[in-house]
């Protein structure tokens, strides 16, 4: 009988055509750049996880892929007798095996138990996190392993880097035990189970659906969907599908077509993008955009950011995940039609916040309108930036006071069916201004690429050849947001009489 890992473990208990496909099929995972990245992230905090259960510096870190299983399940055993932290240590039972992240020797009535800490890059217990240390832990025990207890260590998001690579408090700890050790009759039945899958000469019959989302983006989706007949109006167009009846409609039918879909399961703007995707007609309340417009007067600014994120902070005074601005573009459009463009980009690879904020403040005038699209991003990041800059603070604010969101015009009197249920601005500028295109742009043409451009830029091991490249990139896709903007507004307002 082959040993499933924890990992094929958990893939069954999402789903048990993915263990099947992980197991025999494995050429058909897609893994996105979202997932990989995932995974990155979840190294980072491991690394730390070292440093922080470790700071002496005396316990052993074991590698399963340079040594072999065979080895690191010997070396794990000798380790058990002594007395220092074990990382990456590795437990096996007829059927299936694990790793824990982290083993900690603890004393309990005279004797050396073993503490396990499974380190996780959420903010929050999950779950799958409970199944997670329910199948560790049952594996372990059932290995021999004198365990006394097991934890899950989570990112503290309220946490502030105090600098100087002091990572302390970067963790917190539930302890998961009695809920791990209460369900080792589950456990078992899981793995019995998922040997069962894996033996089955034919993957399992089972549909796209929910579970291809959650607890994780499954990478077989792609061919999981290429099974399946495709709807050409998918019912995933429509916008916001929260309620009960239709979530319920759209979950039992995953490949249901807008077609299929009863009107009255339908809100009045998912009724319009049926209505005008399956007739491929425009929908434009010209009149009301103009008129939600007219109130703002020139000249006018059309403001857009660029952020980073750490699990693991790098700059002092900044918390896991917090999204820190590095770069905006502005453009300013006056009361005779001229139009300028400003820029802040900070590749040094030190905390941007306080230069970005400074800037930020040079560029945005004191009247007139700012516009944004999706002002409750823009709005956060200044309104954090008031937070830790105190002295500019009601300059921020102020700024913060002008913002006016393009989106929520724009999706209350716009859809072109080509949006196909999206207003983001990469969906509506194909409508509304062919001419400008994400696609034309070199290298970076959305934010998640901005992110890895900056990521790339600030690396020691980055050319100053290639640096200067990103650098361009990155200045002409925020450029671009914000231009696209303007363009937006102008056809939004009705105002012809402007050429850009
Ligand atoms: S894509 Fe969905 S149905 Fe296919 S294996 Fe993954 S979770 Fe299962």
């Amino acid at each position: 009988m082959r040993n499933l890992s924890k990992s094929k473990l958990i893939a069954f208990r999402q789903c048990p055509k993915r263990l099947w496909l992980e197991v025999h099929r494995p050429e058909l995972r897609e893994d996105s750049a979202a997932t990989q990245a995932s995974f990155n992230v979840g190294n980072t905090v491991g690394d730390v996880a070292h440093q922080i259960y470790d700071p002496a510096g005396k316990g052993v870190l074991l590698n399963a892929q340079r040594d072999g299983f065979g080895e690191v399940f010997k070396r794990s055993a000798e380790l058990l007798s002594a007395s220092q932290p074990i990382f990456e240590a590795g437990f096996a039972i007829e059927g299936a095996l694990a790793f824990a992240d982290v083993m900690l020797p603890i004393k309990r009535g005279g004797k050396r138990v073993w503490r396990m800490v499974e380190v996780k890059s959420s903010t929050s217990v999950k779950d799958y996190h409970r199944d997670d240390a329910a199948i560790q832990s049952f594996i372990a025990r059932n290995a021999g392993v004198p365990l006394a207890s097991i934890a899950l260590a989570h990112i503290d998001s309220d946490w502030i880097y105090p600098g100087n690579d002091d990572y302390s408090g970067l963790l917190k700890e539930c302890d998961l035990t009695e809920d791990a050790f209460g369900r080792e009759d589950v456990v078992s039945e899981w793995i019995e189970t998922a040997h069962k899958t894996v033996e089955k000469k034919a993957e399992p019959k089972i549909g796209t659906g929910e579970q291809c989302s959650s607890p994780f983006a499954c990478g077989f989706f792609a061919y999981c969907q290429s099974q399946e007949p495709q709807a050409e109006y998918p019912v995933h167009w429509l916008p916001s599908i929260r309620a009960n009846a239709l979530k319920a409609l759209v979950a039992a039918n995953p490949s249901l077509d807008m077609r299929d879909t009863p009107d009255e399961l339908l809100n009045e703007l998912q009724q319009r993008v049926k209505s005008h995707t399956l007739s491929a007609e425009i929908y434009f309340d010209a009149e009301s955009s103009a008129e939600a417009l007219k109130a703002y007067k020139l000249p006018a600014y059309f403001l857009d950011f660029e952020t980073i994120q750490f699990a693991v902070p790098i700059w002092k005074g900044t918390s896991p995940y917090q999204q820190i601005p590095f770069q905006f573009s502005i453009h300013r459009l006056g009361r005779t039609g001229k139009l300028d463009a400003k820029a802040f980009l900070d590749l040094s690879g030190n905390d941007p916040s306080k230069y970005f904020a400074e800037g930020l403040i040079a560029v945005c005038g004191s009247t007139g309108p700012i516009y944004v699209y999706n002002a409750s991003f823009e709005g956060a990041r200044i309104y954090e930036l008031a937070l830790r800059f105190r002295k500019l603070a009601p300059d921020l604010l102020a700024i913060k006071d002008r913002l006016v969101d393009l989106h929520p015009i724009t999706k209350a009197n716009y859809y072109h069916p080509s949006q196909q249920g999206s207003w983001s601005i990469k969906a509506v500028l194909p409508a509304i201004a062919p001419d400008l295109s994400y696609e034309a742009l070199e290298g970076v043409q959305n934010g998640g690429m901005a992110m890895e451009a900056y990521l790339e830029a600030i690396h020691p091991d980055t050319t100053a050849v290639r640096k200067d490249e990103i650098e361009q990139q990155l200045l002409a896709y925020c450029g671009l947001d914000t231009f696209a903007m303007v363009r937006l507004w102008q056809f939004l307002a009705g105002r012809n009489d402007f050429q850009f």
